[in-house]
């Protein structure tokens, strides 16, 4: 998504926010990938399942505002993601060729 905006998440506090999935956030999705965010912003990349991905950056389709996606702050992310740590590394290092 771009240009994130600022949002007011659990501990009430206003952070940029970040688009995902809800399959990584209920963590069934077995793989994430990156998307990269607008330069300039300060949330760098969102993260889908490959399934999300697909749909929404390959097909292009109209329902990217459905009942798939979901928007966190930025630290609600680190939580969420904490589980695929390794594989973000991973995934951002054969990103940032
Ligand atoms: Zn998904
Ligand atoms: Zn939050």
């Amino acid at each position: 998504m771009n240009s994130p905006t600022l949002i007011k998440c659990g501990d009430g506090c206003f952070a940029p926010s970040v688009a995902t999935c809800v399959h990584i956030i209920e963590g069934t999705a077995k793989t994430v990938l990156p998307v990269r965010c607008e330069e300039g912003g300060e949330v760098e990349y969102d993260w889908y399942c490959p399934q999300c991905f697909d749909k929404y950056y390959l097909h292009n389709e109209d329902t990217f505002d459905v009942k798939d996606m979901r928007i966190v702050c930025i630290h609600c992310l680190r939580k969420i993601m904490r589980p695929y740590r390794k594989q973000m590394r991973r995934r951002l290092r054969s990103t940032n060729r």
